[in-house]
């Protein structure tokens, strides 16, 4: 089946029952595209949730739950969107976690799992998805969660950087190896938005700077430029467009979406 033939284009957003994932699954459904969404098995209730709301906007949904840094579960969920909804034609391997611990704390089993989840995870989609893509013979879109820690790290979150930092490079090497069969390969770096994750940052940072809940993020935000905390919306406007037909000229890219943070 080509693109443009009629048929709907489908979209898998990864880590999708909450926060900036859920937000680029709505908007996608807004823009026309049918949408699977996956997280991990405890989520399947959110999950289900957002599925509903996908089709009570009048697309096609899938919930394929699975854990992103499992290869089998990888395989299998991109097999079940092709089974499901038809075929594939955007990845966004946006599932990710965080943790606040100082480099000298981290074990290495901190690490391997912050890697797994983070950058193997993102790698296994990316591949499972480019796999799809070149059987079906429609090329398509792969996007990556980066940060803009990818391009300078925050202190007490050096291996979740060191991971979005991977996800820079991967999407550079996808995107020269991709490129003959079709397909775009291009990261987001969203800055501070206000999820669960930053939640969870916030406490962290707040534990280690002796600052109240709540503090940390309100000091980190004062780096912003736009003078305001990210919203979902913001960072899925810009996947919106990485996801649409006018990116058809833009791969490899890593690009910061962070109300002035970081300056590329
Ligand atoms: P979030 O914690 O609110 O949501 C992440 C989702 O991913 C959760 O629903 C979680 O269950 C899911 N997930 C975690 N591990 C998974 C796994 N192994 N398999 C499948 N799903 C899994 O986080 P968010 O703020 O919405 O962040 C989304 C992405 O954007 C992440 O990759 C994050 O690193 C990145 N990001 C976030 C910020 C921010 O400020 N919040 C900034 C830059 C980048």
């Amino acid at each position: 089946m080509a693109e443009g033939d009629g048929a709907s284009r489908v979209a898998l957003v990864t880590g999708a029952a909450r926060g900036i994932g859920r937000g680029i699954a709505e908007r996608l459904a807004a823009d026309g595209l049918d949408v699977a969404v996956n997280d991990v098995e405890d989520n399947e209730g959110e999950l289900t949730e957002v599925a509903e709301s996908i089709r009570k906007a009048g697309r096609r949904a899938a919930a394929v739950p699975a854990d992103v840094s499992d290869p089998e579960a990888v395989e299998g969920m991109v097999r079940r969107v092709a089974d499901e909804l038809g075929q594939l034609n955007v990845m966004v391997a946006n599932a990710g976690v965080a943790e606040v611990k100082a480099l000298l704390d981290l074990s290495p089993d901190d690490w391997n799992r912050m890697m797994a989840i983070n950058l193997r995870g993102v790698f296994l989609c990316y591949q499972e998805a480019a796999r799809q893509m070149i059987r079906q013979g429609t090329g398509g879109k792969i996007i990556g969660a980066a940060s803009i820690v990818a391009y300078r790290p925050f202190p007490m979150l050096g291996h979740y950087s060191v991971a979005k930092w991977g996800v820079r490079g991967l999407t550079q090497a996808a995107a020269m190896e991709w490129a003959e069969h079709n397909i775009t390969v291009n990261a987001y770096c969203p800055g501070i938005v206000g999820t669960d994750m930053w939640d969870l940052i916030d406490e962290g940072l707040a534990e280690h700077e002796g600052l109240q809940k709540g503090e940390a993020i309100e000091k980190y935000s004062d780096l912003i430029a736009l003078g305001r905390v990210e919203e979902p919306r913001d960072v899925a406007a810009f996947v919106s467009y990485l996801a649409s037909k006018d990116s058809d000229y833009m791969t490899g890219q890593s690009v910061m979406i962070d109300g002035g943070i970081q300056f590329s």
